[in-house]
């Protein structure tokens, strides 16, 4: 898709495991032309319902890669959140359009992920295990055996350990993954529940005795889970004793029965030391593993393949410095500690040990409820939309401006896009293929001479990495020209330049130093460009329509 340096790597990307993760990250490599083979040592994909929670960010990626329809058709929104404590609800969390989670079962999601790869042409390798893995400046040598036994040693240029929990990858390359196993094992049932019950809503039903969890799912079963008692081992796990506990700590009156899968389950919370080794990447799981409280095991996953999707093609194509893979690490290893802080809080409150415990965990709820902290705090975490990247060599320096901050993903307010006559949220409506220059201010003012004079230099010498787009904020319009400046004001405007990137995140912006941070991140993140062909690169160096645009920017 990018045009490739000369002499670029055209050797494949090796996927190890084809679950959420591994299917996300080839396919969004495919999209962007690397070559990519995936394994999995299993015979085909897990029927297992597992992860049940897709949030809004997650499905944006998934929405992106072509899965809107399995989205509407098999998905089923959750409307709210409901706390209950001694038989009387004592919190709501209710989800808002930008909110809104979907119960969509974990193997909806590996399907609608396997059709978007073999749309894109790619495949998985079923039945093909990775067992040895060595590296050297150069590339990765692997050994892969298949389930009659045959082994075969080939050559990638990378390798992306998405292989789970017990992960081979993280385990050949030496990776501790430290962390704790939480004492109680976990009853879970995916089953039929009599009883007054919506659909659309997670229920916590909050006793002395622990905290038990239903779950709406599609298709009119409940997931139902909560603690077991102490010394319960995974064979004492039925149905039977999952009914007990639910009438124990439950409401009273609901009945389960036809359980399509009933297991027990350990919760660990843990995360690998370095997620990137030379040439070999660890995502999802592989990487960190925690409580299933807040539903956020898939989405991180999903979010980090996605995270480094992008940074790996561009340095694969030779278009982008090796540099930028090591933000794949600092921006995704922020992500996993705060998500792992936050379920192991939740799962805390749902096995509180002493009275007091539960006194002040239904207090903390009354009080948040009342306040509305979940809806404004809480929730948008949850949803994914609110990680901001501080760090890295994927982002600038920190600042703010127009309503674009650096490292946060861009906006999602409403605009008119002109290019495909749509009224879309203003991320959705900027290319996820490459990077984009947004320059913000009000419509009736001129766009600064230096702003379009940077996006041609951008153009010249970016070609295809970067594009620009105008957006008038007056009246949320967004087009691909500046508006022509006959008649309008000139220069008084307040504009703003964002950088952002094609995982949406605002890679730097600014008002009066807005161009020179633009020039400074793309010089550092994209220094193979100053390789390029002299015909293409013109150097990017301040003009003299650069520093009008530092007058008129904000
Ligand atoms: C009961 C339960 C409930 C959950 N609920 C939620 C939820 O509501 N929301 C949420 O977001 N998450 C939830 N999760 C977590 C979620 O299931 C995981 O986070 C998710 O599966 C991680 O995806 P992954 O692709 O990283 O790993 P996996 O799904 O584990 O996939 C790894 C793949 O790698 C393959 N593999 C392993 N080793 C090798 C090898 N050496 N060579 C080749 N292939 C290999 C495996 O066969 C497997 O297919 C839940 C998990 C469980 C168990």
């Amino acid at each position: 898709m990018y045009e490739q340096e000369a002499g670029a790597d055209r050797r494949p990307v090796l996927v190890v495991g084809a679950g959420p993760v591994g299917l996300t990250a080839a396919a969004e490599l495919r999209r962007r032309g690397v070559p990519v083979r995936c394994v999995d040592r299993a015979q085909g994909p897990s029927p297992l319902s597992k992860a049940l929670a897709v949030w809004p960010r997650t499905l944006e990626v998934l929405r992106r890669l072509g899965g809107g329809k399995r989205i509407e058709t098999h998905g089923l929104p959750i409307e709210s959140l409901r706390y209950h404590s001694n038989n009387r609800e004592v919190a709501r969390i209710r989800f808002d359009d930008r909110t809104r989670p979907v119960t969509l079962p974990q193997p909806d999601v590996e399907a609608l992920l396997g059709e978007c790869l073999s749309e894109l042409g790619g495949e998985v390798e079923w039945g093909t295990e990775l067992v040895a893995l060595e590296q050297d400046a150069h590339g990765v040598t692997v050994e892969l055996r298949t389930a009659d036994g045959t082994a075969v040693r080939e050559e990638f240029s990378y390798v992306l350990g998405c292989d789970g929990a017990s992960s081979t990858v993280r385990e050949r390359l030496g990776i501790a993954f430290d962390g704790s196993t939480y004492a109680p094992l976990f009853a879970l049932a995916d089953v039929r529940v009599e009883g007054p019950l919506v659909h659309d809503a997670n229920y916590y039903f909050c006793g002395p005795k622990g905290v038990v969890v239903l779950v709406g799912l599609p298709g009119g079963r409940f997931r139902v889970f909560t603690a077991a008692p102490a010394g319960t081992t995974r064979e004492d796990i039925d149905l039977a004793l999952i009914q007990r506990l639910l009438d124990d700590r439950g409401p009273g009156g609901l009945t389960l029965h036809d359980a399509t899968w009933t297991t027990g389950f350990s919760v660990h919370a843990r995360h690998a030391e370095r997620t990137r080794v030379g040439r070999v990447f660890l995502a999802g799981d592989a990487a960190h593993i925690h409580s299933p409280a807040g539903g956020q095991g898939l989405n991180t996953g999903v979010q980090d393949a996605h995270n480094l999707a992008w940074k790996l093609a561009l340095v694969h194509a030779g278009r982008a410095h090796e540099t930028l893979l090591d933000s794949y690490a600092d921006e995704r290893g922020q992500v996993a500690r705060t998500v792992i802080r936050q379920a192991d809080l939740q799962t805390r409150a749902w096995t509180p040990t002493k009275r007091w415990h539960v006194a002040l965990r239904d207090t903390a709820l009354r009080v948040a409820s009342a306040l509305r902290l979940g809806d404004i705090a809480y929730v948008p975490g949850l949803a994914g939309l609110t990680y901001v990247y501080r760090q890295g060599a994927a982002v600038g320096p920190a600042g703010s401006v127009g309503g674009f901050t650096t490292g946060a993903l861009a906006p999602d307010r409403t605009v008119w896009d002109r290019r495909t006559t749509r009224r879309v949220p203003l991320r959705l409506a900027l290319t996820d293929l490459r990077m984009t220059l947004l320059v913000a201010g009000p419509g009736d003012h001129a766009v600064p001479a230096a702003a379009t004079a940077l996006a041609a230099t951008l153009q010249q010498q970016y070609g295809d990495l970067v594009e620009t787009r105008y957006l008038d904020t007056t009246d949320a319009l967004l087009s691909d020209t500046a508006p022509r400046d006959a008649g309008l004001k000139r220069n008084d405007g307040r504009f703003a330049l964002a950088l952002v990137r094609p995982d949406g995140y605002v890679a730097v912006c600014g008002g009066g130093r807005g161009p020179e941070l633009v020039r400074d991140w793309l010089r550092t993140a994209f220094p193979a460009q100053g390789h390029r062909p002299a015909a293409t690169a013109t150097a990017v160096t301040e003009s003299d329509s650069e520093s009008e645009l530092k007058e008129a920017l904000l």
